[in-house]
Formats: structure tokens, C-alpha cells, sequence
């Protein structure tokens, strides 16, 4: 196959190429002061991306999964506690939860949004759960105390989060968003009639800056946003071994810093991510409108009415999955799978003793879901030619 030919799944070369200078400049910058960890790039950083979500607080940690670790941890996410999340995420949602010392209980999903499903968290909290006598909520299943929700803001899309905020309060649990995948993306208030940033609308959001993320670094990095002052702090002193004086330990921590140098490519980076998530939201009308003619053969992904999806993933849906996705291999296009194995029916999990039909939506999803080529670069001929190896899938089906 002609190299000029293969469509890239991710293209992580060109934006990096095409801001050498800027990028080179942060790590000189570090190098002349040797400020590698906390220091200025680090606040920088910290106070732009603040302004970014619209939260008066950011916490640049380092890693995604650490930002959802430190978040539980800093609500009070205590060990023996369980929290609620969706099986249809990366491991690393379930991992912070496990890492605070609570255990993941799943919630389906909707099978348009892929987020998690309101009509199944209500019916969990009302019947999957019961009271204590202390009036505290426990899970009638593992008998813990169910004390937080994380809903992922799966593929760029924010999950419904009016009647999640509703029913957390009602029930007394903390919301934790999972914004690992949604920088930037936006979600209408019915309630306060106005668009909320993601990781501005629970207690705390989580986000990660791996590089294949809409705002990546140019190695591992994540954030904790919050309006809540004092859960900033908290998540200040685990991510530096629990010190807010050097070596005055309230408690134990984590050595779960930012480094300077991400920071400062993150500042450079910042300053682009609407753009590029503009570009990613006509990408995705581009395909919508592409892929439209073969709706017999693949569903476009779902953009709910109150939700701007910032397309992480540009996800479709397939009862031809497999038959798709090679297809699209032998065209020279690359696609990928989020995620192939519902996280209950991971070997990870087997403890948990969950069984095959327990969340239909989610299973139905990890073997339908096709990730097609998406990021900011991606040109309108190279999304021609995926929806014309589509179009040869969908004649040869059509045919037989
Ligand atoms: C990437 C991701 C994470 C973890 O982020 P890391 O920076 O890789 O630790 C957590 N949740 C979701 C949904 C993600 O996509």
C-alpha cells in the first residue's frame, strides 16, 4: 500500500511538528532554571486551565488515573466504601477507585450515548441500595457504603448530568466526573439554563493528559478542577507525599506531582485545544453526513440535544464489527476498539463474580463499537476515502 495512502488512526506527529518551537522553548526554559517539578509553569498551567473548565480550582497531578484516585480521596472516598461507576470505561475509572480502597459497583449504560443510563442509577440507588440504620446508603449486594458516582464523559460526550447532581443529592453520595476523554466539552443546564464546561459540575472532575488525549502532554500528566477550596488542598497534599510544608507530613500521600516541562507544554498545547475541538465537531458533521447513506450498515454516534461532544472518539455501531474493521485494515485505515471487554467481564474482575447479561447496553457495545481515524488534522479527502471503503462494505453486504 502506498504510505500516502494509510490513514492514520491518530495522527500525534503533525500538531507536535507544527509547535517545535514553542514546545523546544519550554524545555530550554526549564533546563536554564532547573525548575523540573512545581515552580511557576506548574501555576501557569494550573490558573489557565481553571479558566478553561470555569472552575476556581485546578490541580495538576500526574496522571489521569491519579486525578481520579486523588479526587475519591479528597471527597472522603474511604477503604471499605464502594462507588458507583459504568462497565464501558478504561480500567483506569475503576483502578482510582480501588487505589482510594472502595470497590466499583456498575450502573449500565444508554445505548446512544454510551454514558451511564439515568433510568438504571435510579433504579440502582432505589433498589440496589437500602439504608443503614445511621440512615447512610449501602449497596444491598457487597453491604458497603455507597458514597460516590463517577460518570464518564465517555468519547467527548458529557454524561447527563442535571439528574445525576439530582439523585446524588438526594441520596447523600459525592459526583466525580471522569473527564479523562472531554476537554472542553459542554453540557446544557436545564436546571441553572446555561452550558457548563466539562469537570465544572460535580465536587471534582478528573482529567488526564496522556498524549493521545484532545489536550495532551508530551508524556504522562492529569488534573483534579474543583470550586471547593479545601478539596484543592487536599488533592495539593496527596499528590506531594501529604506535605504542605517540605518534610511537615499531616499524612501519608503519593508522589503524584506534575512536572514542570508538562506543564509548559501543556500551557503551549492549551492555547489551541478549541480550535482543535472544533475542528474534531466538524470532523464528526463531515461523517455524520458521509456515513449517512449506509445506515443500514453502520449507526453514527448519538449527540444528545443538551450535550457539544468534543469527539475524543468518533464511535460508530456495527453488527458487522469485526467484518468492518478489517476491512477498513486491508483499505490502509486505522480504527480502534473503547473498549472490546466490558470491564465486568475483565479477568481483572473475576472476584466480582458478575455474570454475562448483567449490563446488556454495555455488552452489546464492546462488540459493536468501531472507532473510525478522528483528530484535529484529519482532512475532508481522507475522510472521503474511509466513507468510500464503507460504501464497498456496505455494496459487498448489500450483495450477499
Ligand atoms: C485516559 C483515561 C483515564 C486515565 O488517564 P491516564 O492519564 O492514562 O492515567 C481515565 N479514564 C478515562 C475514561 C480515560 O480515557
Amino acid at each position: 500500500m502506498d504510505a500516502n495512502l494509510v490513514i492514520p488512526f491518530l495522527d500525534l506527529v503533525t500538531p507536535h511538528l507544527e509547535l517545535e518551537q514553542d514546545l523546544s522553548e519550554v524545555f530550554c526554559r526549564s533546563l536554564s532554571t532547573a525548575g523540573f517539578i512545581g515552580g511557576v509553569m506548574v501555576e501557569g498551567f494550573e490558573q489557565s486551565f481553571a479558566t478553561f473548565c470555569g472552575t476556581r480550582h485546578a490541580v495538576g497531578v500526574s496522571s489521569g488515573t491519579d486525578a481520579l484516585r486523588f479526587a475519591l480521596m479528597a471527597c472522603g472516598i474511604q477503604s471499605g466504601d464502594a462507588v458507583v461507576t459504568v462497565p464501558n470505561t478504561f480500567i483506569a475509572t475503576t483502578e482510582a477507585i480501588t487505589q482510594a480502597g472502595a470497590a466499583p459497583e456498575f450502573v449500565d449504560i444508554d445505548e446512544n450515548t454510551y454514558t451511564i443510563s439515568i433510568e438504571r442509577l435510579r433504579h440502582y440507588l432505589a433498589n440496589d441500595c437500602t439504608r443503614n440504620q445511621f440512615g447512610r446508603l449501602i449497596s444491598r449486594r457487597s453491604k458497603r457504603l455507597v458514597t460516590a458516582v463517577i460518570p464518564v464523559h465517555i468519547y467527548g460526550q458529557m454524561a447527563d448530568m442535571d439528574p445525576i447532581l439530582d439523585l446524588a443529592e438526594e441520596y447523600g453520595i459525592a459526583v466525580i466526573e471522569d473527564a479523562c476523554q472531554a476537554h472542553g466539552a459542554e453540557y446544557f443546564s436545564r436546571k441553572r439554563n446555561c452550558w457548563m464546561t466539562a469537570g465544572s459540575m460535580g465536587r471534582v472532575g478528573a482529567f488526564s493528559f496522556y498524549p493521545g488525549k484532545n489536550l495532551g502532554a508530551c508524556g504522562e500528566a492529569g488534573a483534579v478542577t474543583t470550586d471547593d477550596g479545601d478539596i484543592a488542598a487536599r488533592v495539593r497534599m496527596l499528590r506531594d507525599h501529604g506535605q504542605v510544608r517540605k518534610y511537615y507530613h499531616d499524612v501519608e500521600g503519593y508522589n503524584g506531582r506534575l512536572d514542570a516541562i508538562q506543564a509548559g507544554i501543556l500551557s503551549v498545547k492549551l492555547k489551541y485545544l478549541a480550535r482543535w475541538n472544533g475542528q474534531r465537531r466538524a470532523g464528526a458533521r463531515v461523517y455524520d453526513e458521509l456515513l449517512e447513506p449506509f445506515r443500514g450498515i453502520v449507526t453514527i454516534p448519538g449527540e444528545a440535544s443538551y450535550s457539544k461532544s468534543v469527539y475524543h472518539l468518533y464511535v460508530v455501531r456495527t453488527s458487522f464489527r469485526n467484518e468492518l474493521q478489517a476491512h477498513l485494515t486491508d483499505a490502509g485505515i486505522g480504527t480502534g476498539i473503547h473498549y472490546p471487554i466490558p470491564l465486568h467481564l475483565q479477568n481483572a474482575y473475576a472476584w466480582m463474580d458478575r455474570k454475562i447479561g448483567e449490563y446488556p447496553e454495555s455488552e452489546k457495545a464492546a462488540n459493536q463499537i468501531l472507532s473510525l481515524p478522528m483528530f484535529p488534522g484529519l482532512t475532508l479527502g481522507q475522510q472521503g476515502r474511509v466513507a468510500e471503503a464503507i460504501s464497498q462494505f456496505a455494496a459487498k453486504h448489500a450483495s450477499c
